[in-house]
């Protein structure tokens, strides 16, 4: 099928594949979309950045995540791709979702999410964008200070309240505990102001940081958060709810070490709150679900070879995506992911240290702070990036007047009546046409 034309109805008589989705073969994958896409832009000077999505990768996170962390509803973190296609597919499979913000919010609900399912997952909110939640119903509200509590108190009185701590992360990519999160002596002093103010506090939460490294972070904030159960009991709350918050790792070849963290996570959980305790315990996932589902192609606009002093010979790429782009978290990562070069090349190519900038005219617009290793390549030449799929669109800029990257998205048709696979969870709503395509399928 060529790219971007509908596919009629696959095996759903009566039904329309949605002309926006791709219908992938069986097997066939994200990354073989795209190359079938560069291969139809070869012949134009229209090389513009894309991206494909494989939505059926978000299923097979969902079931990899509930398998591994059966005691945990997963609440996507929509800020990590808040395409309406990633959306759609994780309520047909049934999580919930952390929203940051009144428009987040406003994107879920428009879906038809109960508004049980979400949690509003930013300590410090917009006074507009509390009373937005108070109105739609969303009672779950995350804070960690006074201020919030006088804010909530004054707009919001009905609220379910979670304290989210304060965590070590200094052993995660990118640390949030400087912003976020009360120290467990500042709990108790909130706990306090929340039973004066009359408002209810009903679990914790805390993040250990995006792309954790240890998995002993979730272990102590788990402790943690069950001496906070303690002294919150104490001060009358009902405490019920445990948010363990992000953080797992995400993108190709990541499963040893999500393994690895579910399993401390499930005995900290067994230790700390035990089944029978009565506890929902939820996570709110982004990166893990997101990054594998997407590929990114780009392309060389323009290159310059320098010859350094010692004649070492680098060349500068210049690509037109980049950090004000899809790449905006790159420069932050401690390492350069090499992408795959699109083009036919001697079996052994030499390789150069190269540099690569994004298209914007700002020097720090690179993709990464490392140099990468790559062959001689020309203007005109592809790069395909794989794990493109968290924190890139939904942090693209036109800066310069570079518009995002386009997505395509693509999906295997029979997935396309996704099951939700938990309906067990208390904080879920009442299923109602589980299906991708609502009232599509048979
Ligand atoms: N929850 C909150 C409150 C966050 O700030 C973030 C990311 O910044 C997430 C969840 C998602 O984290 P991750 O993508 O690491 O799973």
């Amino acid at each position: 099928t060529p790219l971007g034309k509908p596919k009629e109805s696959q095996g759903h008589p009566g039904s329309v594949w949605p002309k926006e989705l791709i219908a992938l073969e069986p097997g066939e994958s994200a990354w073989q979309v795209a190359l079938k896409k560069i291969q139809e832009l070869s012949d134009s000077d229209h090389r513009d950045p894309f991206m494909v999505a494989d939505l059926g990768v978000l299923a097979s996170r969902h079931r990899a995540f509930c398998q591994a962390l059966p005691r945990v509803s997963p609440f996507y973190a929509v800020k990590c791709s808040s395409s309406v296609w990633v959306l759609r597919v994780l309520d047909t499979l049934g999580t919930g979702f952390d929203c940051a913000s009144q428009v987040e919010l406003d994107q879920v609900l428009g879906l038809g999410v109960a508004p049980s399912r979400i949690i509003y997952a930013n300590p410090c909110k917009p006074v507009s964008h509390i009373q937005y939640a108070a109105r739609h119903g969303v009672q779950l509200l995350t804070f960690d200070s006074e201020e919030e509590l006088t804010k909530v108190a004054q707009h919001y009185p009905g609220a379910r309240l979670v304290l989210r701590l304060l965590t070590e992360d200094s052993e995660s990519i990118f640390p949030l505990s400087a912003k976020f999160g009360a120290s467990l002596e500042a709990c108790e002093r909130l706990l306090k102001s929340a039973r004066d103010l009359g408002l209810a506090v009903v679990g914790t939460s805390f993040h250990v940081g995006s792309n954790c490294r240890t998995p002993h972070s979730f272990r102590q904030a788990i402790a943690d958060c069950r001496r906070v159960f303690e002294m919150g009991r104490a001060f009358g709350h009902d405490m019920s709810l445990l948010d363990i918050g992000g953080g797992f790792p995400g993108g190709e070849g990541c499963e040893p070490q999500f393994e690895e963290m579910a399993r401390v996570i499930n005995a900290a959980l067994a230790q700390d709150f035990p089944e029978g305790s009565g506890v929902e315990i939820i996570a709110e996932p982004g990166r893990f679900y997101a990054a594998s589902v997407c590929v990114a192609a780009v392309n060389i606009i323009a290159k310059k070879a320098v010859l350094e002093s010692g004649g070492r010979r680098k060349l500068l790429y210049y690509l037109n995506d980049g950090h004000y782009g899809i790449f905006r978290l790159f420069l932050r990562e401690p390492a350069p992911s090499t992408p795959i070069v699109v083009k036919e090349l001697c079996s052994d190519p030499p390789l150069f240290p190269c540099t690569l900038y994004g298209p914007t005219c700002d020097a720090f617009d690179k993709l990464f702070r490392e140099e990468v290793q790559l062959p001689e390549l020309d203007v005109g030449d592809w790069l395909v990036f794989p794990s493109m799929g968290a924190y890139t669109s939904s942090m693209s800029s036109t800066f310069n007047g570079f518009p995002p990257a386009s997505t395509y998205y693509a999906m295997e048709p029979k997935l396309r009546c996704l099951e939700g696979e938990r309906r067990d969870s208390p904080l879920r709503g009442s299923p109602q046409g589980l299906s991708l395509v609502r009232g599509a399928c048979g």
